[in-house]
């Protein structure tokens, strides 16, 4: 992916985001940024909605946070709402929209391969690209929703987006590198006490990814390797035969699977059905039997992508691609 050169918003434009978006209170009501609800006995989610969605997945003894979501509001204090046990993060990858809230924590576990990624520094510009993205979603999101109102009627109160969290001045947000204090491999099994969450190893969107699995209670918790929306493969970073492998294991899992959570967009849970249809996606990409239309991803970069019935994928833009 091309780098951006520069934030399309100056100072200024990007403060008043924060601020003037009162009036959602009372069209739509919505009283945090976080969308906070019991998945299953153990499980919460702890979702900023349209942007990332984090897990709370409590045993007997300890808990796991997968995720600590964009870092503008507290979720340390959601999660300290919801548990008094000892609490691991865990980070499906190093990226920013999974990570930045891990320096609200003392115990932070990230993939082998993700320790150093999450140490170095981010190039600043995301974080100005990323609260414009959010900004353009906000303003999608009003007529969307009196769209929705009167014909469609798929908006449901979990998927309601939310202004950025009163106080939170986006002209300051900035991505900072992260330390881990646990690293995982492939196999490593999480005992929380009555639950045992396994790590797998799924690179391809990025090469730390990891999904959570509860085999026991049949969940799997996709990090960015399962979305039901665009699947971010266009990255410098992206591997797509990785990707493809990744998917073809998780593929297989499916009949152990009763629900799967995945991290982005609206449709937070899916039938474990998403993962042969993605498994089936990226043997096609691979394959070069797909046909690509342009789309732009979240930092607004030109894509190519490939559409499937529940997903998509983001392909690196070419001039030459169909
Ligand atoms: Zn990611």
């Amino acid at each position: 992916m091309a780098r951006p050169e520069r934030s399309r918003l100056r100072g200024g434009e990007l403060a008043r985001l924060g601020g003037e978006h009162t009036h959602w209170d009372r069209e739509f009501p919505r009283t945090s940024w976080f969308d906070v609800r019991e998945l299953e006995p153990g499980v919460h989610l702890i979702g900023e909605p349209g942007h990332v969605n984090s897990f709370l997945i409590q045993g007997s003894e300890s808990a796991v946070l997968m995720d600590t979501g964009l870092g503008v509001a507290d979720i340390r204090a959601v999660a300290n709402e919801l548990t008094d046990k000892p609490l691991l993060v865990v980070n499906s990858h190093y990226h920013f929209d999974h990570s930045g809230g891990n320096k609200l924590f003392s115990e932070v576990a990230i993939h082998r391969i993700g320790a150093p990624l999450l140490a170095q520094p981010t190039p600043e510009i995301y974080a100005g690209l990323y609260m414009e993205y959010t900004q353009r979603m906000l303003e999608a999101w009003g007529p969307y929703k009196k769209v929705d109102d009167l014909y469609f009627h798929l908006i449901t109160a979990e998927r309601l987006v939310r202004p950025l969290p009163e106080g939170f001045d986006p002209a300051t947000y900035r991505i900072l590198p992260m330390t881990a204090t646990r690293t995982l491999e492939d196999g490593d099994v999480l005992e929380l006490g009555g639950r045992r969450l396994e790590v797998l190893h799924t690179p391809g969107h990025s090469p730390d990814c990891i999904c959570l699995i509860d085999r026991e209670n049949g969940l799997l918790f996709g990090g960015d390797t399962v979305n039901a929306g665009p699947v971010y493969a266009h990255l410098e970073e992206s591997d797509h035969p990785k990707f493809a492998s990744s998917l073809a294991r998780l593929a297989e899992m499916r009949s152990d699977l009763r629900r799967v959570f995945v991290c982005h967009y609206l449709r937070l849970e899916n039938e474990p059905s998403l993962l042969v249809e993605m498994a089936d996606g990226f043997r096609r990409i691979l394959a070069g039997d797909v046909a690509l239309r342009d789309n732009i991803d979240c930092f607004n970069e030109p894509v190519k992508e490939a559409c499937f019935d529940h997903f998509s994928v983001f392909v690196a833009y070419s001039k030459d691609a169909r």
